[in-house]
């Protein structure tokens, strides 16, 4: 399939009305071709509007057809073949095998939902009974489930051009809710943007399901993503991407007549705190294993460990030169655009101004023009407590070191942060007892606690958290990766003694689609 620079509007793929942009190789920082064309008021008010209309003959689809609409993405985007992975790397930089790793990721994620269609019991179905003998008050017959919200905007980030963008995450989770979606690609990708979209196109066309169910936009404008949050067709957001624009989103939302909710992730700095035995026993190894993640695609995850806190003591020493060692070693190497880098060299900027002292900057030298090198700096406790510049992420390569004198300057940190993605604790032997306080402190500041790990690689299951209080996440209620991520999607919808042949399935008696139910406050097995 040749790109052809075009958005594809309920069913119709068309160019934009509005002005021409083209996606830039962040390397040589050429421009690919073809031009794309910003989408215009009336290309957004059609595809929010045909969203519209498919939203309850799509809702109303069999689970089966859905599944099939997954699988049937899932199997395109494979066949995208070569084509796919070298658009990815010229509008990226990211290497071949991290895309290849990126597509299996984006395919899991469909089937996964597919499995979760076919399995069924995700609608949450309850049924009690009526009790009609009850004194004083008969008891009715109630039943609920979880059923589709209606048109979501998704909007993807630009460090994950597959698994968080046109048939990524948000996609796949409300398609399989029964949510019609309109993507508003992101500029960075826009050749992506284009073949992945046109795959979810082709298999919402050959299932015959309503031509409104899938379009995609292109803009690089904030006026035409505003503009597709503020149509009273759209019931819901997703986004991924930085706090900036999250906020903004969040904002517009809340302010329409009639106010949406907006899932938005956006940037952590997932601090890491070292206690005492595990810096004794292996804080080189530690150490190594931070700067790898810290440098992992050059800091563009949002997973991304940006602060590291430890207690004075044996081991420290060392922990402290192999960190400044690897992260002063690390290679620079390009962003996914040159907006990134923009931003990283800000934020450094930013950051210099304050009681800090760098400690380590990896060389610059790269052939890319959107090029950052490892920066590690440290400041005290106190520094940190009292800035919040420095509890902020910094999106890229940078680390913040804090070494503390005393527990008590470890818990001031960890009270003094805002919300994050994650937070890793490495501990040994009795560690984890004689820092329980700590350990309580960060529960309450994260959606993911990772024992003696690194908090980069997100694994995508039933039981992952992606999000976190803000502003990690706009709704630390949910997750953005994994199954329960299409919970964002739906709402509860009880239906009180209702003819039981208008019931859906899911609530009737003799349990067609043979779901688990919560049945008179039981769970069936
Ligand atoms: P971004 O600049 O926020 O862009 C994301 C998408 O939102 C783009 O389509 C962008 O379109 C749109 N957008 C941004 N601001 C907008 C506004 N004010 N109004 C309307 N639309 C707006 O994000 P990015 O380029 O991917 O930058 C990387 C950031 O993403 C980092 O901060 C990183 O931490 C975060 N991130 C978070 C996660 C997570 O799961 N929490 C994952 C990956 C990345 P335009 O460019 O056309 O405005």
């Amino acid at each position: 399939m040749g790109l052809r620079g075009e958005h594809l509007i309920a069913g119709v793929a068309e160019r934009g009305s509005g002005e021409p942009f083209a996606a830039a190789e962040p390397v040589a920082g050429k421009e690919l071709p073809p031009a794309y064309h910003e989408a215009g008021p009336a290309q957004i008010d059609r595809a929010a509007t045909a969203a519209q209309a498919a939203a309850l003959p799509f809702a109303a689809t069999e689970p089966q057809k859905r599944i099939a609409l997954l699988r049937a993405i899932a199997d395109g985007i494979t066949a995208l073949g070569d084509e796919l992975v070298q658009r990815v790397t010229a509008e990226t930089a990211l290497p071949a095998p991290r895309v290849l790793a990126e597509r299996a990721r984006t395919v899991n994620q469909l089937q996964q939902f597919a499995a979760l269609l076919e399995e069924g019991s995700w609608v949450d179905a309850r049924i009690d009974h009526a009790d009609r003998s009850r004194q004083p008050q008969p008891k009715p017959d109630l039943r609920s489930m979880l059923v589709a919200l209606g048109p979501v905007a998704v909007f993807g980030a630009s460090n994950f051009p597959l698994a968080y963008s046109v048939a990524g995450g948000d996609t796949a989770s409300a398609l399989a809710a029964g949510c019609p979606v309109v993507v508003k690609g992101h500029p960075a990708h826009p050749g992506t943007s284009e073949l992945v979209g046109g795959v979810v196109a082709a298999a919402v066309k050959s299932l015959g399901l309503p031509d409104g169910t899938f379009s995609l936009l292109h803009g690089r404008l904030p006026a035409t993503g505003a503009r597709l949050v503020s149509h009273a067709a759209i019931a819901a957001v997703g986004f991924t991407g930085s706090h900036q624009g999250g906020r903004a989103l969040c904002d517009l939302a809340a302010a329409r007549p009639q106010p949406i909710p907006v899932f938005a992730e956006m940037g952590s700095m997932n601090p890491v705190f070292v206690l005492p035995r595990a810096l004794a026993a292996r804080g080189a190894a530690i150490a190594e294993q931070l700067a790898a993640s810290a440098t992992l695609a050059n800091g563009q995850f949002c997973t991304s460990p940006g602060m590291v806190v430890w207690m004075a003591g044996e081991g420290a020493e060392t922990f402290a030169a192999k960190l400044r060692e690897r992260l002063g070693a690390s290679p620079a190497g390009p962003t996914v655009h040159g907006t990134i880098r923009a931003g990283y060299e800000r934020a450094l900027a930013e950051v210099q101004k304050l009681p800090v002292t760098l400690v380590a900057k990896a060389a610059a030298a790269s052939p890319a023009a959107t090029a950052v090198a490892a920066t590690l700096w440290s400041a005290s406790a106190d520094a940190v407590v009292q800035n919040e510049r420095l509890r902020t992420e910094i999106y890229g390569p940078a680390v913040l070191e804090v070494p503390c004198a005393a527990s008590r300057d470890l818990l001031a940190v960890a009270r003094s942060l805002h919300g994050h993605l994650t937070a890793t604790v490495h501990g040994d032997g009795d560690d984890f007892a004689r820092h329980a306080e700590l350990l309580t402190v960060l529960r309450s500041k994260v959606g993911r606690l990772i024992g003696n790990g690194v908090p980069t690689g997100v694994e995508v299951c039933a039981a992952m958290v992606h999000g976190g209080p803000y502003p990690a996440a706009s709704d630390a209620r949910f997750s953005a990766v994994g199954t329960s991520s299409i919970r964002r999607w739906v709402r509860p919808v009880c239906w009180q003694d209702w003819p039981h042949e208008l019931l859906p399935p899911e609530l009737r008696d003799d349990n067609p689609r043979r779901i688990r139910r919560t049945v008179d406050g039981s769970r069936e097995p």
